[in-house]
C-alpha cells in the first residue's frame, strides 16, 4: 500500500518542489514506483521533471485542475517522466481557478483524497508538491495525505509561519483526515561554512518535537541549475552533493517507513526513457471521455 506525503511549508522558497522533485526521483531511482502530484498553480514540479507547460495546453492533457474540478479519473492525468519508476500528474496556471471553482462544493476538502486513494494500490509512494499557501489545494493534500513532510530553509527566520502550519495540520487531523501524520522535517540550503545554518537547526529543534531528518540537504549550485534542464539532480549530475543528499534522505525515509527496495527493482534503476516527455495517452482517454460525456447528454 502506497504512502501519500505532501510537501508542504506555506513559506515560499523553501525547497518545497527542489524535494518533491528529487526526493521522488530518488526513491524511482532505489526502485520504488513514485507519482508526483504538482497541486501548485506555478507548475515547477512539472516543468522541473521535463513536461512542458506549452505541450500540455495544446495537447489539451488532464492536469490537476481536472482532477480538482471535474470527473477526470487520476489515472487519466498521469504522465510518463524520463525515470521509469516516476510518474507525475502536471498542472499549469489554470489550476489557481479550481479554487474558486470547488470553495463552495460540498466535499471541496476531500476530492483529491478520493481521487489519490485509488492509486495507492499502483504506487509505493505519492508525493504531492504544495503552493505556498494554507489555501483550499493545501488543505485537499493534507487531507489526502498520511503524512506532511516539511522542508525548512537554513536561513534567518525560517521558523516563520511554521506554528501556523503546525496549526492547520492539526485542525485538518481534527476534522479531515485523523490519520495524518507528520513525516519530519528536512533541512534545506543547509550550508556547513555558516554558523546562521546550524544556529536555525539548533532553533528548530528546541521548537519542534517532530521527527527531524539526519540528512540536510546542502545548498547546491547543481540543484539549482537542474530544473532549467527539466532534469531531477539524480539525472543531471548523479555525483554532486545534493545528488547524493536526496539519495540518503530517500533512504532514510524508506527506513524510516519500513519499506524495503526490491533488488529486482533497484537493478534497474534510473532507467531513462527516450524523448516524447509528455505522453498523449491522457490527452486521448480525455477525448474518449468527452465524447461519452457528449454521448450521455445527447441520449
Ligand atoms: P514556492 O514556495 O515558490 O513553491 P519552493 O518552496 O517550492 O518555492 P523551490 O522552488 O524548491 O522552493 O526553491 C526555491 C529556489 O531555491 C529555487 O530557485 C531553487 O532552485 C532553489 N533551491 C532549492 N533548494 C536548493 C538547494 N538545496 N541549493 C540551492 N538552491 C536551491
Ligand atoms: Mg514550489
Amino acid at each position: 500500500m502506497g504512502r501519500i506525503i505532501a510537501v508542504a511549508n506555506q513559506k515560499g522558497g523553501v525547497g518545497k518542489t527542489t524535494t518533491t522533485i528529487n526526493l521522488s526521483a530518488a526513491l524511482a531511482g532505489l526502485g520504488m514506483e513514485v507519482l508526483v502530484v504538482d497541486c501548485d498553480p506555478q507548475g515547477n514540479a512539472t516543468t522541473g521533471l521535463g513536461l512542458s507547460k506549452k505541450e500540455i495546453i495544446l495537447n489539451e492533457d488532464s492536469t490537476s485542475y481536472d482532477l480538482m474540478t471535474n470527473d477526470a479519473p487520476a489515472e487519466e492525468c498521469i504522465k510518463e517522466t524520463q525515470l521509469t519508476h516516476l510518474k507525475i500528474i502536471p498542472s499549469e496556471q489554470n489550476l489557481s481557478g479550481a479554487e474558486s471553482e470547488i470553495l463552495n462544493r460540498d466535499g471541496r476538502n476531500f476530492i483529491l483524497r478520493e481521487k489519490l486513494q485509488k492509486l495507492k494500490e499502483d504506487f509505493d509512494y505519492i508525493l504531492i508538491d504544495c503552493p505556498p499557501s494554507l489555501t483550499v489545494l493545501t488543505i485537499n493534500a493534507l487531507t489526502a495525505a498520511d503524512a506532511v513532510l516539511i522542508p525548512i530553509q537554513c536561513e534567518f527566520y525560517a521558523l516563520e509561519g511554521v506554528s501556523q502550519l503546525m496549526s492547520t495540520i492539526a485542525l485538518t487531523k481534527n476534522r479531515l483526515n485523523a490519520e495524518l501524520d507528520i513525516e519530519g522535517v528536512v533541512f534545506t540550503m543547509y550550508d556547513s561554512r555558516t554558523n546562521l545554518s546550524q544556529q536555525v537547526i539548533d532553533e528548530v529543534k528546541s521548537n519542534i518535537r517532530e521527527y527531524i531528518f539526519e540528512t540536510k540537504i546542502p545548498r547546491s549550485v547543481r540543484l539549482a541549475e537542474a530544473p532549467s534542464h527539466g532534469l531531477p539532480i539524480n539525472l543531471y549530475d548523479v555525483k554532486s552533493n545534493g545528488a547524493v543528499a536526496y539519495k540518503e534522505l530517500a533512504e532514510e525515509l524508506i527506513k524510516k517507513n519500513g519499506k524495503k527496495t526490491e533488488s529486482s527493482k533497484s537493478a534497474v534503476k534510473n532507467t531513462t526513457r527516450t524523448a516524447g516527455k509528455v505522453t498523449k495517452s491522457g490527452a486521448s482517454k480525455r477525448a474518449v471521455r468527452k465524447t461519452a460525456l457528449q454521448d450521455k447528454k445527447s441520449k
